[in-house]
């Protein structure tokens, strides 16, 4: 999934032809079988009710196709899960999805989902301590090594060395097709380990070492080549983002659909289905 895609999950759910519940999911011992829908055999099944699962399960059924969606766990939402704790309901995975692509505000909207921006920053935990995100920085990579908050995420020595992708060349991994090994080049471990790995991991549950640089950066490596060092890439890139907070998030939390179930979302107004597209 990429840093646009996390959206509410109910909503897709209730649309597939089968909603995929542990009462409608079928094992191998069934046959595969869903007698519920009167024995009808689906034209596509999605294996895993995940963000993936659950918005193809919702696209084809809005194409017409009859889909059964199959899910091994107790519930959908695979990676976007909550818990109640001390009586609040949280996120326990993905909490907020990004803005600086128009597809899941769209979509939520489509969903009659209700949306907000965070009053507050985001926090990272790496290497033992917490710290704010820096204000200034695309997964991590900060647009100004030298600004207070990057410095008191990194220390004086490893702020030091992201300073001195001001002095490389252009060509320093601008060849470099996986993120860990671009950040590495420019800005030094500390970057990687401290704030790419946390924020980029986390958005995108892998480690920077398989996170390919043109998906889940488009335009960075060109931004470098073209401004000279990965901060000016960044800035220029942040420039160009729409103004206001670069994330949002479902009000009530990404799983505030699901409760209770069967969700209780508001139905999209008569008339508007989809113009996504
Ligand atoms: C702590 C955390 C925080 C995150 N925060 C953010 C965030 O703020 N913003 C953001 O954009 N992203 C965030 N992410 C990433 C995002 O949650 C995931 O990228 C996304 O939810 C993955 O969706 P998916 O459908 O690809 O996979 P999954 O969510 O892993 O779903 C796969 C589903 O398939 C099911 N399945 C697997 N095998 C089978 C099988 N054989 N048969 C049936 N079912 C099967 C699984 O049970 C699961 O439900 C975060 C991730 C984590 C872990």
């Amino acid at each position: 999934m990429s840093d646009d895609a996390v959206m509410p999950t109910a909503r897709a759910a209730r649309t597939t032809a089968t909603a995929p519940t542990t009462s409608t999911a079928r094992t191998p011992a069934d046959g595969g079988r869903d007698r519920a829908d009167g024995g009808r055999d689906p034209d596509v099944v999605v294996v895993g009710g995940g963000m993936a699962g659950l918005v193809t399960a919702y696209e084809l059924t809005r194409r017409g196709r009859r889909v059964h969606l199959l899910e091994a766990a107790a519930d959908v939402g695979g990676l976007v899960a909550g818990a109640e704790l001390g009586g609040t309901v949280v996120d326990l995975g993905a909490e907020a999805f990004a803005l600086r692509r128009p597809a899941v505000a769209a979509l939520a909207a489509e969903l009659g989902l209700a949306v907000q921006q965070p009053a507050a920053g985001s926090w990272l935990w790496a290497a033992g301590y917490a710290t704010p995100v820096p204000a200034r920085s695309l997964l991590g990579i900060p647009a100004d090594p030298g600004a207070p908050d990057v410095v008191r995420a990194l220390g004086p020595a490893g702020a030091a060395r992201a300073a001195r992708d001001a002095d490389l060349g252009p060509d320093v991994g601008a060849d470099a097709a996986d993120l860990a090994t671009l950040v590495a080049a420019r800005m030094g471990p500390a970057v990687l380990d401290r704030l790419v790995a946390p924020v980029a991991g986390g958005i995108h549950s892998a480690d920077p070492a398989a996170l390919a640089v043109d998906a889940v950066a488009p335009g960075l490596r060109r931004a470098l080549r073209d401004r000279g060092s990965l901060a000016a890439a960044v800035a220029a890139l942040l420039d160009a983002a729409p103004p206001g907070a670069p994330v949002a998030t479902v009000v009530g939390g990404c799983t505030a659909c699901r409760r209770p179930w069967p969700p209780r979302c508001a139905e999209p107004a008569a008339g508007s289905a989809p113009a996504r597209r």
